[in-house]
C-alpha cells in the first residue's frame, strides 16, 4: 500500500501525525522489513554471496533485526514500528521489482524526497544507489527475467525488439556485476 501511494503521498496523507493510516503503514512496513531481514539471514546461512555498496550494513542489520512473532498489533506496537523504521541505515526493505534489497539510509538514497523520509520510495528505485544490496538469488532472478524478455523480443517488431534486447542485456550486466563483486558473508548474532 505504501508503494501504491508512494512514500511522498503516504507521508503527507491526512496530517503529519503518526496516527491512522500512518500507523497501519508503519506496522506493515516494519513487519515486511523484519521478513526481509530474516530472508537475508537465511540466504547468507545457505552460503549465498552478497554484493552492493550497502552489503556490510545489510549483514549487520540482518543479524540484529527483531523478530515479530504472532503479529499482535496494538497502539504500543505501532509506536515500536515507527521507532524501528526510524533507525536510519539498518532497516532492510525488499524491492523485488528492482531485484535488490534496500538498506535505506536517507543521506545516500537516490529516491528520497524529503528530509523526513524514514522509508524508501521503492517504486522510484534508481540504478547506482548506495543503499542497494544483492544476493545470488537476485542475480539468478535477473538472468531469468532477461531470458523472458528475450523470448518476448523474438515476437516483437524491429524497434521494440532492439529495445527489449537492450533491457535484457542491462539486466544480465547487473547480474554479472554481482558475480564479479560479491563475497561470502556470515551473520553473527
Ligand atoms: S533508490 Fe536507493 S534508497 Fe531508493 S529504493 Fe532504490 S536502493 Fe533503496
Amino acid at each position: 500500500m505504501r508503494t501504491m501511494l508512494d512514500t511522498h503521498t503516504a507521508n503527507g496523507y491526512g496530517s503529519r501525525s503518526r496516527g491512522g493510516i500512518h500507523s497501519v503503514l508503519d506496522i506493515e512496513t516494519a513487519l515486511a522489513a523484519a521478513d526481509t531481514a530474516a530472508h537475508l539471514r537465511d540466504r547468507i546461512d545457505a552460503g549465498e554471496n552478497i554484493s552492493g555498496p550497502a552489503a556490510r550494513r545489510a549483514i549487520t542489520a540482518a543479524a540484529h533485526a527483531p523478530r515479530f512473532e504472532g503479529r499482535l498489533t496494538s497502539t504500543k506496537f505501532a509506536k515500536q514500528a515507527a521507532a524501528h523504521l526510524a533507525r536510519d541505515g539498518i532497516v532492510l526493505h525488499d524491492n523485488p521489482d528492482a531485484y535488490l534489497i534496500c538498506a535505506f539510509k536517507r543521506d545516500t538514497a537516490l529516491c528520497a524526497r524529503t528530509p523526513d523520509d524514514t522509508v524508501p520510495t521503492l517504486n522510484d528505485c534508481r540504478p547506482g544507489c548506495g543503499n542497494a544490496v544483492r544476493t545470488d538469488t537476485h542475480a539468478r532472478q535477473l538472468r531469468e527475467r532477461a531470458d523472458e524478455i528475450d523470448q518476448l523480443a523474438a515476437h516483437a517488431p524491429n524497434g521494440t525488439r532492439k529495445r527489449l534486447h537492450h533491457n535484457a542485456n542491462r539486466l544480465r550486466g547487473t547480474a554479472d556485476a554481482h558475480d564479479t563483486t560479491a563475497s561470502k558473508a556470515e551473520v553473527s548474532t
